[in-house]
């Protein structure tokens, strides 16, 4: 980096100290800048402190349930189950603690100044924190995130978002989940596990829109046969709270339905609002989110975003990418932009779904032949098991060429299998290289090389 340009106080500050945030802080600070960040809540950001570290945790707990039931069908006794919420979310939130210290830790090792507080931008080069204090600095990086966004509808208030989910004192006994897509069918899986009577309603007539419709259906097929109610074509008219402090709800094309928790889980809106951006000369685009070019910079050249606050990509490793490529940009030397092609992606619902690449529906409309091979098959332990669950795992290939264009599957441990074949279909890996190697028998990720 140039050398330290006194006229600031700060070369980066850094608002919201988030995977992007941090990422970008601790690099930028190695690269050789003096840096600060400011949190409001906690650092660590959403996923961290309230998404996908606590929400696996739980998705590890809740398949406990089948676990121990499916034990009894290879041999062992397995005494009297009980379920304690409790135990399992304390445990849940010790770790993110844990996690928050680590993150803390990281930036304090890279001599960053954390600032437990709010930040706006308030003059060019300059930002005000909650406490009133004022200081400047050359670069100001946003990444600030997303939060839950919330339909209107009377009674909006009494649900919850998944920001709440992780701290309920108990496991609801009915839980209508609004919205079909990750956060919902994540939290119908934890919830169904551990008791409750789930119900799904979306707005329109599918779940996951985005991902391939052939793991839609089989998601939707298990989820059903594990009791998991869906209403589709549903959008609320109202939720009240009844005398016995059940919550009513009432939405188009269906009954009224009494439910204990109603959980929002209808997409997440950029954090932009309040921060002065407008005021230094960035429109908000779609949704509040930050207009930014490659380089992660916003129209006003001092002031860069990354994250779920520009809304390219909502997910944590785009971010981390964002926050480093950007770190190395401006303090490194090292012009980089991420590459958004092939990210892959996974759902973890009971059973996991996990995906790279086109669909077969987009392969189509983008490629005139299309070759897709399928393998559907129960897994071994799903036998003994009598779970009568098969996992579906699907290729889409270049009628021409046989490069694998997508990679669709969803059975137990497909997040895991699929990371590994992602580098594969990222590579430009074709069908016949995938036949070229040897199956590793018996495991389920064999039949990524044995489709027909
Ligand atoms: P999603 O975008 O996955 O799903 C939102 C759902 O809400 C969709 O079913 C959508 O319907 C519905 N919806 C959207 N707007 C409205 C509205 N105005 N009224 C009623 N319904 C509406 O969002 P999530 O909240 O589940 O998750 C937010 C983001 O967080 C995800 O997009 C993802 O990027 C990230 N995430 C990633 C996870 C992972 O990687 N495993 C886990 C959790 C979250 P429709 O289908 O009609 O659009």
């Amino acid at each position: 980096m140039a050398a330290a340009d006194t006229q600031y106080d700060y070369d980066l500050f850094t608002i919201g100290a988030g995977s992007g945030g941090v990422r970008a802080s601790r690099v930028a600070a190695a690269h050789g800048a003096r840096v600060a960040v400011a949190e409001e809540h906690r650092v660590g950001g959403t996923c961290v402190i309230r998404g996908c570290v606590p929400k696996k945790m739980l998705v590890y707990g809740a398949h406990f349930a089948e676990d121990l039931h499916d034990a009894a069908r290879f041999g062992w006794t397995v005494g009297e189950r009980r379920f304690d919420w409790i135990a399992l979310r304390d445990a849940v939130l010790a770790d993110v603690d844990r996690l928050n210290g680590l993150y803390r830790q990281t930036l304090e090792n890279n001599k960053v100044t954390i600032f437990d507080e709010r930040a706006t931008i308030t003059g060019p080069h300059e930002i005000t924190l909650a406490s009133g204090r004022t200081v400047t600095a050359r670069i100001v990086l946003v990444a600030t995130g997303a939060r839950p966004f919330v339909p209107d509808c009377p009674g909006a208030e009494l649900g919850i978002t998944s920001n709440e989910a992780f701290h309920l004192d108990a496991v609801p006994e009915r839980v209508l989940i609004a919205g079909g897509g990750y956060i919902a069918n994540e939290f119908a899986g934890i919830f169904n596990a551990l008791g409750a009577k789930v119900t799904i309603m979306n707005r329109g007539e599918t779940i996951l829109r985005g991902y391939d419709e052939a793991l839609r259906d089989r998601l939707l097929q298990i989820s059903l046969l594990k009791g998991i109610d869906f209403r589709f074509n549903a959008s609320f008219r109202g939720i009240a709270r009844s005398d016995g402090g059940a919550l009513r709800v009432s939405m188009t094309g269906h009954d009224d339905l009494e439910a204990d928790c109603v959980l929002f889980a209808t997409g997440r809106l950029p954090n932009s609002g309040g921060l002065g951006l407008e005021a230094q000369g960035v429109t908000l685009g779609e949704r509040g989110a930050i207009p930014v070019d490659r380089f992660s910079r916003t129209a006003t050249d001092w002031i860069y975003a990354v994250g779920d606050v520009t809304d390219r990509v909502q997910l944590t490793p785009v971010a981390i990418r964002e926050g480093q490529a950007f770190a190395d940009t401006v303090f490194g030397d090292q012009p980089s932009s991420v590459d958004y092609d092939c990210i892959p992606s996974a759902v973890f619902s009971h059973p996991p779904l996990a995906s790279v690449g086109m669909t077969e529906g987009e392969a189509r409309n983008a490629y005139g032949g299309v070759k897709v091979y399928q393998s559907d098959f129960r897994p071994m332990k799903n036998v003994i098991a009598g779970r009568n669950e098969r996992s579906l795992y699907k290729m889409v290939c270049d009628g021409t060429s046989g490069r694998i264009l997508g990679l669709h599957m969803i059975g137990p441990d497909a997040p895991e299998i699929l990371q590994a074949a992602a580098v594969a279909v990222k590579a430009g890996l074709t069908k016949a290289d995938f036949d070229a190697t040897v199956a590793l028998h018996p495991t389920m990720a064999e039949e990524l090389v044995l489709m027909r």
